[in-house]
């Protein structure tokens, strides 16, 4: 699949973001964050994230309010009683747990941005994925590779590929950018994608 998307980046409006909850990271990672919030929301993008006060999810939902953005939570109650809930949201959603609130940060969402984080920023990345691999969410998956951050992790993916366990154009579920001024070109230039996915989602002689 070498289609374009040719998705015009005024259709899409709802931007799901994944990101860190730690508040112990070095300045680069905030910055970017902060930086994420500003640039979708400047672009004309509402976000929906965790809900989170603070870490990386905090900085983009401070960034994307500070120009006048919309941003959207959706937290489980059991997080909420922590304290650890944005309290300037456009809008919070609280749910019985974390499976429902990761089903509603989807749906209707469309196109991903994912910044560093930890198993939780991977549980939701990598849900996104395996659902465009299956054809049941097609949005663009942007994956912001701040300081080299997820170096690691991409090469992985690569040898998952190399190993069969995907498909080559598996590989084109997702768009690596190094830093945020590049994330609605990537929006734009992300490879099609469609419920045909479906057809070539598990890895065959023919599309290994
Ligand atoms: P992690 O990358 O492990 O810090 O997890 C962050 C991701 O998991 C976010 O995208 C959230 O949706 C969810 N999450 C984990 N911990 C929290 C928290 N304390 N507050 C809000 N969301 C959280």
């Amino acid at each position: 699949m070498t289609k374009k998307n040719n998705l015009d980046s005024h259709h899409v409006k709802m931007v799901t973001v994944y990101a860190s909850s730690s508040a112990a990271l070095r300045t680069v990672y905030y910055n970017a964050a902060r930086q994420t919030g500003e640039i979708l929301a400047s672009a004309g993008k509402s976000i929906i994230y965790g809900a989170g006060g603070g870490g990386l999810m905090g900085s983009v939902a401070d960034g994307a309010l500070s120009k006048g953005g919309k941003v959207y939570g959706v937290v489980p109650g059991f997080l909420q009683d922590l304290e650890l809930t944005h309290r300037g949201l456009t809008d919070l959603k609280v749910v019985d747990d974390m499976r429902k609130r990761k089903h509603l940060m989807l749906e209707g969402s469309d196109a991903v941005v994912t910044l560093p984080g930890g198993s939780g920023t991977y549980e939701e990345l990598f849900e996104a994925l395996t659902m465009k691999r299956l054809g049941q969410w097609v949005g663009p998956v942007i994956i912001v590779n701040t300081d080299g951050f997820y170096d690691g992790l991409l090469k992985f993916m690569r040898h998952s590929v190399d190993e069969r366990f995907m498909g080559r154009n598996h590989l084109n579920m997702w768009t690596v950018v190094e830093k945020p001024e590049q994330i609605i070109d990537a929006i734009e230039s992300s490879h099609a994608w469609d419920q045909d996915a479906l057809q070539f989602a598990n890895v065959t002689s023919a599309n290994a």
